[in-house]
């Protein structure tokens, strides 16, 4: 049963339309047939969405904290409950495989909400004592009405991970989808008026690049909280800046994955299997620059390819599936452009590189070998299944080579030896850094880059700060002595 939403924006704590918005066609991925048809938000729509939440959020921001976490984990636990059902939609939007939506979206927005709904009603200010009986206080207090916009990879998880320190920091929140995969977010914001939440806490609004730049220079917005690619990211930054307002940006990478000769092969193979095809490889933080050391590689090349045949490609939504389609035609043409790119430049083709012979947007897993650090593939992000290997000796000259970049949003380093691990991580110019695994971002640890990958950070009690500011009080306790 594919969703069928009754209109294309949430607004209010109800669902919105204006047909006269440009059409958005939703495709589901493993077949490339229309699944729903919404409409990308008009002026009169964003308008709408902005005085909704402008409304809305002094009174969300009066409650306690305790009020608003309570709101918060109520969604979180509607989310578990109908974990099958939110599965299925990010499946139908995005063509990931049923096997991972059902473990790794709903339920990574579900841990996000149960997380800042635990923390809302500890979120206090500071006292600092000065001389004299003099001390100051400050009052954490909410921004105001922040705007998230998202990428299309994993829809559910950037709009739990964007709304759940917002609202528990007493923000309200105009969530923007990717038109890509705009189907989802409807269900949260459903979901979290069912939970408890005032009408205009969470609103969601459709559209094209135009409608996030929209939002993004109004003055009734404080924040903005971007998901997307580092071009996006510019634009997006810029425009915040304009306005003075917050910001935070999770961009793209191209991130290193260090293999060394003493590496459990295993569980090497394993890590960069699932730090390049997880999701078909679009994953922000895939290490996609897999640096193996001389001697480590025949075996390591030889041990990917037999452990890559046993990947099952297919729908999606057969539970034995673990490899899907890309999300869209346009994302398969960038990658099939890039293989053939690698191809050109003289990388080796060690599996894969072709599109599939069925309906939808389907890739084989590909790894290349023997490629060089100024290849394309090398250096730019591509987003899709596509593994690139490069050969390295010393850990001072991979080192160099794995910060040879602008991205900087996480690295890996597979060793045994532990002294290495921890001077290669913090050699590492990332945001993210795993020893001995990959790709693992549960909310309690901070996520985001460095460099051209990103400002600030998602989960956490960092992410706190990214969504409050503190007011300063200073509280004279004696007279005050002025010069004349
Ligand atoms: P994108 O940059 O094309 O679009 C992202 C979002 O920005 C979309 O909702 C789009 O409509 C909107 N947008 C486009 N132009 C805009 C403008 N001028 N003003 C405001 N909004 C605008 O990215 P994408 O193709 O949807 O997603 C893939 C990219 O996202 C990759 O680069 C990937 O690395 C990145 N990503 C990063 C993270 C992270 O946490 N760091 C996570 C997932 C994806």
């Amino acid at each position: 049963m594919k969703f069928q939403p009754n209109a294309s924006h949430f607004i209010d704590g109800e669902y919105a339309e204006d047909a006269a918005g440009a059409p958005i066609e939703v495709l589901y991925p493993a077949t490339g047939e229309v699944i729903a048809r919404l409409h990308s938000a008009t002026p009169a729509v964003i308008e709408k969405a902005l005085s909704s939440a402008r409304a809305a959020q002094r009174d969300w921001a009066a409650r306690t904290g305790t009020e608003r976490g309570r709101v918060l984990r109520r969604a979180a636990d509607i989310i578990r409950a109908r974990n099958f059902e939110l599965s299925v939609i990010e499946t139908h939007d995005t063509g990931k495989p049923i096997q991972e939506t059902t473990v790794a979206d709903a339920s990574s927005g579900a841990d996000a909400l149960e997380y800042f709904g635990g923390l809302a009603g500890s979120l206090t200010g500071e006292h600092i004592q000065l001389a004299g009986g003099d001390f100051v206080y400050t009052i954490r207090e909410a921004l105001g009405v922040c705007v998230g916009i998202g990428a299309w990879n994993y829809p559910t998880q950037i709009a739990c991970w964007k709304a759940a320190p917002a609202l528990a920091c007493g923000n309200v929140m105009i969530f923007k989808p990717s038109e890509t995969t705009p189907l989802s977010a409807l269900k949260m914001a459903e979901i979290f008026v069912e939970a408890g939440a005032p009408k205009g806490v969470f609103n969601v609004v459709q559209g094209y690049g135009g409608v996030g730049a929209t939002l993004v220079t109004d003055p009734r917005v404080a924040k903005v909280s971007l998901t997307g690619s580092v071009n996006t990211g510019r634009k997006v930054y810029a425009a915040a800046a304009d306005g003075m307002k917050h910001v935070t940006m999770e961009l793209g990478g191209k991130s290193p994955l260090i293999v060394f000769d003493d590496a459990d092969l295993e569980n090497a193979v394993s890590g960069a299997i699932l730090g390049n095809f997880y999701s078909s490889g679009q994953i922000c933080s895939n290490g996609t620059r897999v640096f193996v050391q001389k001697g480590i590689k025949d075996a390591f090349l030889q041990r990917l390819s037999e452990r890559l045949a046993l990947a099952r490609i297919g729908d999606p939504m057969d539970a034995l599936v673990n490899f899907g389609p890309v999300a869209s035609a346009q994302q398969l043409e960038i990658v099939t452009n890039y293989i053939a790119r690698g191809k050109a430049e003289g990388a080796r083709l060690v599996h894969g590189g072709d599109q599939l012979d069925r309906p939808g947007y389907y890739l084989q897993p590909t790894v290349f070998a023997d490629v060089t650090d100024g290849m394309t593939i090398a250096r730019e992000e591509i987003f899709g299944p596509v593994m690139s290997v490069l050969d390295f000796e010393s850990e001072d000259e991979v080192m160099t080579r794995a910060n040879a970049t602008g991205f900087g949003l996480a690295a890996g380093v597979f060793t045994r030896d532990l002294s290495r691990a921890h001077r290669v991580a913090a050699g590492f110019e990332a945001g993210t850094c795993y020893i001995n695994t990959y790709n693992l971002s549960p909310v309690e640890a901070p996520f985001g880059g460095t460099k051209m990958s990103g400002v600030g950070r998602e989960n956490s009690k960092l992410a706190i700060s990214h969504y409050s500011e503190q007011k300063t009080v200073y509280v004279a306790m004696n007279d005050v002595q002025a010069p004349y």
